[in-house]
Formats: C-alpha cells, sequence, structure tokens
C-alpha cells in the first residue's frame, strides 16, 4: 500500500451550512441566532420539532443542531425559528460547487455541504493560496456570510479530520513529515466512523484516546470493528493512499436536468416514473427496501419538494404508487403552466432487503409478497435478456434527457424533510 510522503487530499465543509444560507439570502437574519425548523409553524405549534440547524450566533448560546426546540429555547429565549427552504439549500449547494470547479476540481461530493478534492502539483506547493483562492471566490461571488472550512492531508479521512480543527473559517494542512503529532491531541470522535457505540467498542478494548488508537495494530481494529473498516482506518490514520471508504448508503435517487421541450408538469411526471423505476432497480440490486419516497422539482421561481413513509418496500408497484400520490399533491399545489427544470425522485430510508416483516397495520403482506414477486421476475427477466425486455408502463427515453445530477447520498439534516 501507497503512502504519499506529500498532501493529495483536499476536504472542504461548509460552516453552519443551512443556517449560513438562510443568512446569506435574507439580509434580516444576519448576525442573529437563528434555528432553523423542517415545517412552517411559529410559537408553540413549533414545540414538538427539532432544529436541524442553528446559526454560530446561535450556538454561542449553546444551541446545537437536531435539539429539541423547547431545549434549544431555554439556552436562547432570543432564537428566532425560521422554517427551512430546501430549494434555496439545493441551488445554494449548486452555486458553490460551481465556484469551486473554477478552482480546483471536485472529486466526490460526500453531503450536500462537504466534498473533497485531489491536489495536483501546483496546489501541493502552495496549499493556503488554493484555499485563500476558495474562499475569496466564494464570499465575492456567492456572499460572505457562506463561510467553509479546509483540511488537507495525505488522505481523504486525514483531510475530513483536519477539516474540524479550525472550524469556522479555517484552513488545516497536515503534511505527512508532521504526522501524527497533530492528530494525537485530537478527540476519537473526530475520526469519522467513530460514534458513541463505537467508542464503547474500543473503550472495552482498553483504546480510549487518538495515541492508544494510534498505537494499536490494524487486525485488532479488524477485530473491533468486526468488519475490514476497522483495518482500513488504522491505514488511513497513519496516512495511507486508500480508496474511499464504503460508507453506509442512504438513498438510491436519480435527477434530471429537464430540457426546455420537456419543462411542463406532465412530461416531468414521466420523466420521474423512469427515474425512479432506474433508482428502484438499483437499490434492489443494492439489497434495500425503502422507507420513504421523495419528488422535488426545481421550477421558474422556486421549488417543490414532498416525501412520503413507504412500509419498508422493495417492489415497483407500490414505489409507482406513492410517487402517484406525490404528483397527485404537486398538481393539486401547483399552477397547471408551472415549469419544472429540474426533477428528482429518491429512495431513503434504507433498510435490508430481506429483513422486512408483514406490517400488521396495513395488512398488506399477502398484496407486498405478490407484488414482490412480479418485480423479482421482472428483474430477472430484464438481467437475463436487456435491460428492459419487460417494464411497468411504457419505457421512453425521457429517462435519459437532460443532464445527470449526481447526488452522492441525501445529508443527515435532510433525513428530517
Ligand atoms: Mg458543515
Amino acid at each position: 500500500m501507497r503512502r504519499p510522503d506529500t498532501i493529495e487530499k483536499l476536504y472542504l465543509d461548509f460552516d453552519g451550512f443551512f443556517a449560513s444560507v438562510m443568512q446569506q439570502a435574507i439580509p434580516a437574519l444576519r448576525g442573529l441566532p437563528i434555528g432553523v425548523i423542517p415545517f412552517d409553524v411559529q410559537g408553540r405549534q413549533a414545540d414538538s420539532t427539532v432544529i436541524i440547524a442553528c446559526s454560530k450566533e446561535a450556538k454561542t448560546f449553546g444551541v446545537k443542531n437536531v435539539m429539541p426546540v423547547p431545549d434549544a429555547r431555554a439556552c436562547c429565549p432570543e432564537l428566532i425559528l425560521v422554517p427551512q427552504q430546501p430549494d434555496l439549500f439545493r441551488r445554494a449547494n449548486a452555486t458553490l460547487l460551481n465556484e469551486i470547479n473554477c478552482e480546483i476540481p471536485i472529486e466526490a461530493i460526500k453531503s450536500i455541504d462537504e466534498m473533497t478534492c485531489g491536489l495536483d502539483g501546483g496546489d501541493i506547493a502552495a496549499p493556503h493560496d488554493l484555499a485563500g483562492r476558495i474562499k475569496a471566490r466564494i464570499a465575492k461571488n456567492v456572499g460572505p456570510y457562506i463561510t467553509c472550512s479546509i483540511g488537507m492531508a495525505a488522505n481523504r479521512l486525514l483531510a475530513k479530520i483536519a477539516c474540524k480543527v479550525n472550524k469556522p473559517n479555517g484552513i488545516t494542512i497536515w503534511k505527512p513529515a508532521s504526522m501524527p503529532g497533530p492528530l494525537l491531541t485530537r478527540p476519537m470522535s473526530d475520526v469519522p466512523g467513530i460514534g458513541s457505540s463505537m467508542q464503547h467498542r474500543l473503550a472495552a478494548a482498553g483504546i480510549t484516546t487518538m495515541p492508544q488508537l494510534w498505537d494499536s495494530q490494524p487486525k485488532h481494529l479488524r477485530a473491533i470493528w468486526g468488519n475490514v473498516n476497522g483495518e482500513r482506518m488504522w491505514y488511513a490514520i497513519h496516512g495511507y493512499a486508500l480508496h474511499a471508504m464504503p460508507t453506509e448508503r442512504s438513498m438510491f435517487g436519480h435527477s434530471r436536468v429537464l430540457p426546455p421541450e420537456l419543462r411542463n408538469l406532465s412530461k416531468a411526471r414521466e420523466c420521474s416514473r423512469l427515474l425512479l423505476t432506474k433508482a428502484a432497480r438499483r437499490m434492489r440490486r443494492g439489497g434495500f427496501r425503502a422507507n420513504s419516497l421523495s419528488l422535488w422539482l426545481s421550477l421558474s421561481e422556486d421549488g417543490w419538494g414532498k416525501s412520503c413513509d413507504l412500509p419498508a418496500v422493495m417492489d415497483d408497484m407500490a414505489i409507482q404508487r406513492a410517487l402517484d400520490g406525490l404528483w397527485r399533491r404537486a398538481m393539486s399545489d401547483l399552477p397547471s403552466k408551472s415549469k419544472a427544470y429540474v426533477v428528482s425522485t429518491a429512495l431513503g430510508g434504507l433498510s435490508d432487503i430481506s429483513m422486512r416483516q408483514g406490517d400488521l397495520l396495513l395488512d398488506d403482506d399477502r398484496e407486498r409478497r405478490r407484488s414482490e414477486r412480479i418485480t423479482n421476475t421482472i428483474d430477472g427477466l430484464n438481467a437475463k435478456f436487456g435491460k428492459r425486455v419487460v417494464t411497468i408502463g411504457p419505457w421512453s427515453d425521457l429517462a435519459l434527457a437532460g443532464g445527470k445530477i449526481a447526488y452522492n447520498r441525501i445529508p443527515s439534516a435532510e433525513d428530517f424533510w
């Protein structure tokens, strides 16, 4: 395995992304403690929800992300609750990615506010200049209220850990020659993949500090993890070049930027059906069921998006029926002449395909099993005889029309949307 002797990866994480985007877009919110909430509710009605993101001003009062609203109000009585604007976040993400791509190609998008890049010779020689250019460009072309932290190191995992060190708006460069010094002062919880349950398992094995983790053996970590990820983590913190760590998937989705002739609701609907068929097929291949379905439309002025729960399904019938339900809501919410520019569908809340129990409340087990058998048969025929010898409903090339958008995963805050 290769152990680079220079920095090779950059990790960029926006600081308090959702709240800072709101403050950039809405000047009246700047400098104030704000908490972003998932619904448009105020007063006591908001008590049953949680803060999905808060501004740095709110953080100084002790408000935290994913905090129940009454607790956040107890920390900060002046807290201003603002309903989230998913389409604003999505557009901000697209704009920011464009700006970063002008300075350095983005290698992977890790979530709505995190991404990584590979460094080339000039960047490696002058990393602070590169970080400064990215920050200056965002401040000038998007706005100074949206800041980011940047870490650079031999591999992606170390760059991500470094990225946290000087948050917010920081630049942290861990050259291999200076390692492991700065890493050893960090808490183990800074390492991606070491959450509270892994910390308990490590503690049971006598590992409670970063130096102890560093001094452990790869095989030992593999045993503690119960899989190869523990061993990979050992090599990553020791500065070896590794391909991306396999992460747990949280969604299967497809998006398309629609070409002008398809920018009406009925074509967008047809396109979404095909995109979702493809997403569902990939989900089954990955061995998952979905517990939620989302549909997003970017319209000329704003956006429309709704999600619905699914009873851990994998069959096309249940999934397409749920999509029809979301479209009925879209059709009643939106003017019939609305123009849709982007259509996105996503299956989320994934669970193991073999794990479904019949839903007693829905009493749908017999019907579900039948639909699942049909779906498996169709997948089997398509696998054997070509991609689309059997489809549910007509198949057209609409699914291939327009530009593709890849969301690597839905960010965790979106789990509340
Ligand atoms: Mg962030």
